[in-house]
């Protein structure tokens, strides 16, 4: 029992479509639609809010009944953009016995195994469903997935998700979880020669991140959890825009910034001394102009991914995967927002992360083989 003839064909199929975040991945999830119909599978799809032409796709194969396994990875990859490729991105080479396009790693080569996988699991006498959830806008911050993991959370109760992102078919049980936003500080422009008839927005968004920069400090004697590396939080400052000329007082300014918190650390805490230095700051701009202030604009917040805490289902998968004990990866998923929407959640992929995002990414076939047989032995064990 193996779908190694198959996943070939259905990755190729895949990396054909274009699905940058900020494209529809319609075109896409249309075709898995009526590939899972061919195995009389159910489809649901859970349309972006937004209006964007965009849908995560729930595949339900076995019976609607509680319970089951979730098969999870996202359909969007980052852009070409900028990136030296060898060949065209979106038409798939194999080349030493690696096939190569955008999202081989990250992750159509999960997508493609899951999919060879469909009509093995439609062979089976599925005792409970195998659902496969596909989601839309994750490499954006994670924020298409939220509805459907909750649609899966409070109806389908399945006893484990496992979201493929690349770990080399490792268990991976903790992550870290992101937040990330932007800084909007607004002054009131002068002459530089007459600073106290302005408001400096860039002067003040500097003082707002040497806040940031003793958060960071302070992070490093925080909490950790060991396999992380590092195994602290981190916090960073990595894109800053403001001022209009050398001799006028700025009047906007802006910076984003972007948290990574290890499990068990607060989000609120970091946000809470971000928001208490701004407000430190704030009552001596409004002084000079009502119109000054500063605003925090959360993009997105990607939960931390903790162990589940069920020792028997970890030994579990791990002696299906061969491996000896579970890893932590510096790296978020959307497992995190999966295990907050009520079940088990890990992340086991086929791939290396150091592929993803790159020119010319590949992924190992061995390593998709690998994923497509321990996607059959954990449908044979789980819900068969
Ligand atoms: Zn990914």
């Amino acid at each position: 029992m193996t779908a190694d003839a198959d996943f070939a064909r259905r990755l190729a199929e895949l990396i054909a479509f274009p699905t940058v975040s900020d494209v529809s991945n319609l075109d896409l999830v249309a075709h898995i639609e009526a590939l899972a119909a061919e195995h009389g599978a159910t489809c649901r799809r859970f349309d972006d809010p937004q209006g964007g032409a965009k849908t995560n796709l729930v595949v339900t194969i076995g019976p609607e009944v509680a319970g089951g396994l979730v098969l999870s990875g996202h359909t969007d990859v980052v852009p070409v953009t900028g990136q030296s490729w060898t060949g065209d991105p979106w038409a798939m080479r194999t080349l030493n016995h690696r096939f190569l396009g955008r999202g081989a790693t990250d992750m159509k080569g999960f997508l493609a195994c899951c999919l060879a996988a469909l009509p093995h699991f439609a062979g089976m006498a599925l005792k409970r469903p195998i659902h496969l959830a596909f989601s839309y806008d994750e490499e954006v911050g994670c924020t298409g997935v939220g509805p459907m993991a909750e649609w899966l959370g409070q109806n389908a109760k399945p006893s484990l998700a496992v979201i493929g992102e690349a770990t080399e078919m490792d268990l991976v049980t903790a992550h870290k979880g992101g937040t990330i936003g932007w800084t909007y500080v607004t002054g009131k422009p002068a002459h530089s020669s007459q600073p106290d008839k302005g408001v400096n927005a860039v002067m003040i968004a500097a003082e707002l991140i040497a806040e940031i920069n003793r958060i960071a400090e302070e992070m490093r004697s925080g909490p950790t959890v060991e396999g992380i590396d590092p195994p602290f939080s981190t916090i960073q400052v990595n894109q800053i825009e403001g001022g209009s000329h050398g001799n006028i007082l700025a009047e906007h300014c802006k910076f984003f910034w972007e948290m990574r918190l290890v499990p068990g650390d607060s989000v609120e805490r970091v946000l809470g001394r971000m928001k208490a230095r701004a407000d430190m700051l704030e009552p001596a701009m409004k002084a000079v102009t009502s119109d000054a202030g500063i605003r925090l604009d959360i993009q997105s917040r990607i939960p931390p991914l903790g162990p589940s805490g069920d020792d028997a289902l970890e030994a579990r998968l791990l002696a299906l995967l061969g491996r000896t004990a579970p890893r932590a990866v510096p790296y978020g998923t959307e497992a995190g927002i999966f295990a907050a929407a009520g079940m088990p959640a890990v992340v086991i992929g086929p791939g290396t992360i150091a592929d993803a995002h790159q020119p010319d990414e590949s992924i190992a076939i061995e390593q998709m083989a690998a994923c497509s047989d321990f996607l059959l032995r954990l449908a044979a064990s789980e819900v068969s």
